[in-house]
């Protein structure tokens, strides 16, 4: 038993066995290709297809432009960490990545669909978690994975499907609770559950991790980090740079609706001579 499932097993009743859950994310999604191709994609970055790339967008909210010319490029399999701090334009970035809103100008396509013009194909290749999800307080957590997995598919594949989002969520008998008597921790698990269960190639999560304690928020890593080596692209937005630090594989930091810098985390701070991502962040705001 590893040290993270001991830690777990001893503090929260409800947990069964991080290891056991790992194991089974591994198998959870099919790699096409060959898993030693896979990985000489992920260390040799000319051989790898773009999931998501972004040309020159901008987003106005009326007369006020939120987002101003964002172009980026995220690789299949890449943890990308979008940071910034409050009205950077994050969540918006997001949302019209996850085709919830209509980009002003420029272009995004996700895994070669534009989500302007191809909408429907995006949608069935991502999962979009807001912030603020929630879910439905009176079902039980068992009762709303099977209600979402009915928008997807039926039969045994939505058997498999809700099953899978059980053992992702991970939260023993307390699955067969109600919603509103599960701690945030617990209702963040459901729904990174929801997000998952249907395989989506690309998941788009918005401060997945905010407000939550230090071993669910590190829980909730290493699943985003098992989900990553298996192939599904991530892009996370964050305020926690240490997060993402530690994290993301690429990361772009935004600055009132601008990208101010793109690059790997190591690859920041030997350019800005930080020791951090906080620091490379605020030299780069205050040398603005
Ligand atoms: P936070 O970290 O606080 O969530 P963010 O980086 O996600 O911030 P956004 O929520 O994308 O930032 O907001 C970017 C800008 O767009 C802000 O100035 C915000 O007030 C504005 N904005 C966001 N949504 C709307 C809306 N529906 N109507 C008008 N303005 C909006």
């Amino acid at each position: 038993m590893s040290l993270i499932t001991s830690i777990y097993d001893t503090n929260h009743g409800y947990r069964q066995n991080l290891t056991t859950i790992m194991s089974y994310l591994e198998s959870l999604i099919p790699i096409s290709d060959h898993p030693l191709q896979f990985k000489y994609r992920l260390q040799n970055p000319t051989t790898m297809t773009d999931a998501l790339v972004l040309k020159d967008v901008h987003k106005s909210y009326g007369n006020r432009e939120a987002v101003h010319g964002i172009s980026l490029e995220v690789k299949e399999g890449e943890i990308f960490g979008l940071l910034g701090h409050n009205g950077a334009g994050k969540t918006t970035t997001l949302r019209m990545i996850s085709t919830l809103l209509r980009i002003s100008s420029g272009s995004i396509s996700v895994y070669g669909h534009d989500v302007a013009t191809e909408p429907e194909k995006v949608r069935e290749v991502i999962s979009y978690l807001p912030e603020d999800a929630g879910a439905y307080k009176d079902l039980t957590g068992r009762a709303y994975l099977e209600f979402i997995s009915k928008f997807y598919t039926s039969g045994d594949a939505q058997r498999e499907m809700v099953s899978r989002g059980i053992e992702l969520a991970d939260l023993g008998d307390r699955i067969d609770s109600k919603v509103d008597t599960y701690s945030k921790g617990m209702m963040r698990r459901l729904l990174i559950a929801r997000a998952i269960m249907p395989s989506p190639k690309l998941a788009i999560m918005d401060e997945v991790t905010s407000g939550l304690d230090v071993i669910n928020a590190y829980e909730i890593r290493e699943v985003i980090r098992s989900i990553a080596r298996n192939g599904v692209t991530v892009i996370m937005s964050s305020h926690n740079m240490f997060e993402v630090e530690m994290l993301c594989d690429r990361v772009g930091m935004m600055d009132q609706g601008n990208l101010i810098l793109l690059g790997t985390p190591d690859e920041l701070k030997e350019r800005f001579d930080a020791k951090s991502l906080e620091e490379v962040f605020v030299k780069a705001v205050m040398k603005e």
